[in-house]
């Protein structure tokens, strides 16, 4: 952010929050658990709202409001409005204004939570002692809706509620009032709270590069564990359209899970989804300009320009059986859509051309993996 837009300024409030929180979650925590042990209860009761306000920031605040991945029954946006305020990251307004500038300006300026000002201020330290002007332009679409406005403008009385004042009275009601305090509000808050941080920090210094070769955000498996699957930090910047995060089946992504399950149930529709061959693409280019940049450094032999114009040349192929194998896959998909009724001999001649071309890929690009490495260093790849 420019000096007009943010100022050096200690803000009070949230360094005490963040302080009590920690300290009261971290540590008075255990304290409590080591004097009284714990009951099944509480460990519920705190499972319970970590899963439900990890899943508001990151599937709601996240992927519904701030990206409009998808669309939601008013009910579930009440659900992720309440639970998101119970998560203490200010309202779902101000997240997704300051969110949508960080995605528009990432690393500049005017990145409200920039990793070039270090590790530290992308973490906590722009919370704490930044005060930012808030972009609301940015948000006109979700100022019309009249829950997120009046959670904006009521919020301190949505996150006492919902974040304080209900797990605390669940719990006194089940005699573990005080449990409650510690661990379903302290410790649950504070836990939340930092691993939401680490995707401002850890996921844009540390991780793999596989779809943006220069984009600070990098993917980072375990940070997914921590944020509900948010840690393919790489990808999603690369593809912010997209609801999901982690792309494979193997990628822990339980937001995207909540979002397909709750598609299913008919309270979320129209989920954005990225073709894969535009993956694939942002995919072949990033190892392309990693392996050009690391065989084109100044002084290079002959020997190296031949071996860079050989690699090009197989980039050149690939690039085009993955253009073959999409422009076939559309003439497929085209002839249902247009209702054509295609008979079962023309269907079965185009799986037959899309499979040739699907095989074709799969054999130049593991062409390109062995020339890949056997020239330059594994690190390219990833
Ligand atoms: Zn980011
Ligand atoms: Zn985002």
């Amino acid at each position: 952010m420019t000096s007009q837009t943010s100022v050096r300024k200690i803000v009070w409030l949230n360094l005490v929050f963040f302080s009590l929180t920690a300290v009261l979650g971290f540590i008075g925590g255990p304290i409590y658990v080591a004097r009284n042990g714990i009951s099944f209860f509480e460990i519920a009761l705190t499972l319970f709202y970590m899963a439900a306000t990890g899943l508001s920031i990151t599937a709601g605040y996240h992927r519904l409001f701030s990206h409009a991945t998808y669309k939601a029954h008013p009910a579930l946006q009440f659900l992720f409005l309440f639970f998101g305020a119970a998560a203490f990251e200010q309202s779902a307004l101000d997240w997704s204004a300051q969110h949508r500038d960080h995605h528009r300006f990432v690393d500049t300026e005017r990145d409200p939570y920039s990793i070039q000002k270090g590790f530290f201020y992308a973490h906590i330290g722009w919370l704490i002692f930044w005060k930012h002007r808030v972009p609301y332009e940015n948000v006109r679409d979700l100022e019309k809706n009249a829950m997120i406005r009046h959670q904006h403008q009521k919020y301190h009385l949505w996150a006492i509620g919902s974040g304080i004042v209900v797990p605390v009275l669940i719990g006194a009601l089940a005699g573990h009032a005080l449990g409650a305090f510690l661990l379903a509000f302290c410790f649950r808050t504070a836990f939340i709270h930092h691993a939401t941080f680490c995707i401002n920090s850890v996921c844009h210094m540390f991780g793999t590069a596989t779809y943006d070769v220069h984009a600070s955000a990098k993917d980072h498996w375990f940070v997914a564990y921590l944020t509900n699957g948010e840690g393919y930090h790489n990808f999603h910047h690369r593809f912010p359209s997209d609801y999901r995060n982690g792309i494979r089946w193997y990628h822990w992504d339980p937001s995207k899970w909540l979002i397909a399950s709750l598609a299913k149930a008919g309270l979320a529709w129209d989920l954005k989804k990225v073709s894969n061959f535009r993956i694939w693409e942002a995919r072949l280019m990033a190892e392309n300009q990693r392996v050009s940049e690391q065989i084109n450094q100044p002084g290079k032999t002959r020997c190296a320009e031949e071996l860079a114009a050989r690699l090009q040349e197989q980039y050149r192929r690939l690039a085009s059986v993955l253009r073959s194998w999409e422009s076939v896959s559309r003439e497929h998909q085209l002839m249902f859509a247009e209702k054509l009724k295609p008979s079962a001999q023309i269907v079965e001649n185009a799986i037959a051309r899309i499979q040739e071309a699907r095989k074709a890929f799969i054999l130049e690009r593991s062409r390109w993996l062995k020339m890949v490495r056997s020239s330059i260093r594994p690190a390219a790849l990833s």
